[in-house]
């Protein structure tokens, strides 16, 4: 065998498990598509994301939690409100606790990765690759790729995203649809500072969340003034015609949504649009094959979840894999996939739910429906327990949890 286990996908889930294992001394080929390089480039991924603070104890604990200290805003309380209402609910992180998350650009997450991934001896990262086939039998799996090279490993794992080729070709059906909204993607200058607060303001036309970040720098857009990310879902078929709106034209649209929550706003950078969808692989395993991240399952970014589900399934994934290697076991047995999936697949399955229910539940227009929602908010609002339990959910803190998850290599 020439690794321990063959990686699809080197992006951002891919990448972390490799580390994760390579910190175990479990050794991995990843190969990607894309330039890797090329990925971490402005213009490829201008979304940031909201990192619950159990997969940044992970990440800190992968020895590249530098970057959240550098660049990452910490996320000190959540405001759910239904469009501008009055009634809102309001979590905030505990005095002298971990902040709720941390909000770091995707480019800058992907930069620390791959500069830790290139540094590990155990990992061997070949971008730009194409694959030939990957052949899959009792014994091990074999990947081949378009330049002859040939590779085994008795576990490949597919990290390869939402419209994974690699499941595809294992026969593994999906869950899922489409959205009909898609999420506009951007970045504002304000003038009030955001005070680490993360704001969702949901319209029946869709959500749109205000998220905290580090200031702008002085010398670039912004001119040091406070900044936050805007995720705004918009209806799919208006979607093309937002994107192509001006920044003061987006920048007065979004002002009205938001009624002068952060002062001025400015826009900083260019929008991006990102199609929505729900899916969830019918299994996360087959014969040599474990699907994790967006391969198994996508969500709505509503609740800023989909890549902390991929972080958990890393976390899991990793513990299950050292544990088989350190007990002499096939690190690629049905026994050992199935532990994972065991694992992974009710709290994926459950924030897939919840998520997808928010989303419709907000969706519908009128009058009643509106009072119901911010009497149920308000309702919240009063439960501490009820409360407490949604904000370890958002934080990843429920179920058991791996030894990465808590901070600790396995
Ligand atoms: C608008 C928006 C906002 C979001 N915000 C948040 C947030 O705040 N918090 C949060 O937790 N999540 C968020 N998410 C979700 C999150 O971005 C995804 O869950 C996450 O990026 C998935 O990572 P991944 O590595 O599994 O897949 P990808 O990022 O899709 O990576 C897949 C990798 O596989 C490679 N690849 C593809 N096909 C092949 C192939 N055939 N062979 C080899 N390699 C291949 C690709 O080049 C890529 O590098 C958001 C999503 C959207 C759309």
């Amino acid at each position: 065998m020439d690794a321990d286990v063959i990686i699809i996908g080197g992006g951002l889930i891919g990448s972390t498990l490799a580390l994760a294992l390579a910190r175990h001394d479990v050794s991995s080929i990843v190969v990607d598509t894309q330039d890797l390089d090329s990925t971490v480039l402005p213009a490829f991924d201008g979304r940031a994301s909201a990192i619950a603070s159990a997969s940044a104890r992970m990440l800190r604990a992968l020895d590249i939690g530098a970057v959240l200290e550098s660049d990452g805003c910490p996320i000190r309380a959540i405001r759910v409100t239904d469009g501008t209402a009055p009634q809102f609910l309001h979590f905030e992180a505990p005095e002298g606790d971990d902040a709720l998350g941390i909000m770091l650009e995707n480019r800058l997450l992907r930069i620390a990765l791959l500069r830790a991934v290139r540094a590990a001896p155990q990992v061997r990262l070949i971008a730009p690759a194409t694959i030939v086939s990957l052949v899959r039998d009792a014994h091990r799996a074999t990947l081949t790729l378009a330049d002859g090279q040939v590779f085994t490993a008795p576990l490949a794992i597919a990290a390869d995203g939402r419209r994974s080729a690699t499941r595809e070709a294992a026969g593994i059906k999906l869950t899922g649809w489409a959205y009909p909204n898609a999420a506009l993607v951007t970045m504002v200058a304000h003038s009030v500072p955001h005070g680490g607060v993360a704001c969702e303001l949901f319209y029946p036309s869709g959500p749109l969340a205000l998220l905290p970040m580090t200031d702008s720098a002085p010398e670039g857009p912004g001119g040091g003034r406070p900044r936050s990310a805007i995720v705004w879902t918009v209806d799919a078929a208006v979607a093309a015609g937002a994107r192509k709106l001006g920044p003061q034209a987006l920048a007065a649209e979004i002002a009205a949504r938001i009624d002068g929550t952060l002062g001025d706003v400015e826009i900083i950078a260019p929008q991006a649009v990102w199609p929505l969808g729900y899916h969830h692989a019918a299994t996360y395993h087959a014969e040599r094959l474990l699907l994790v991240g967006d391969a198994a399952h996508g969500i709505h970014p509503i609740a800023g979840q989909g890549l902390n589900m991929g972080f958990r399934d890393v976390a899991a994934c990793a513990e299950v894999l050292v544990d088989a290697v350190r007990t002499g076991q096939d690190i690629g047995a049905p026994d050992v996939l199935k532990r994972h999936s065991q694992w992974r697949r009710f709290d994926n399955s459950m924030v897939g739910a919840v998520t997808d229910g928010l989303n419709r539940l907000f969706a519908v227009p009128g009058r009643v429906p509106a009072a119901v929602r911010r009497f149920g908010l308000a309702g919240v609002q009063r439960l501490p327990p009820l409360k407490a339990r949604f904000m370890a959910e958002a934080r990843g803190e429920t179920g058991k949890l791996p030894a990465l998850l808590r901070g600790e290599l396995v």
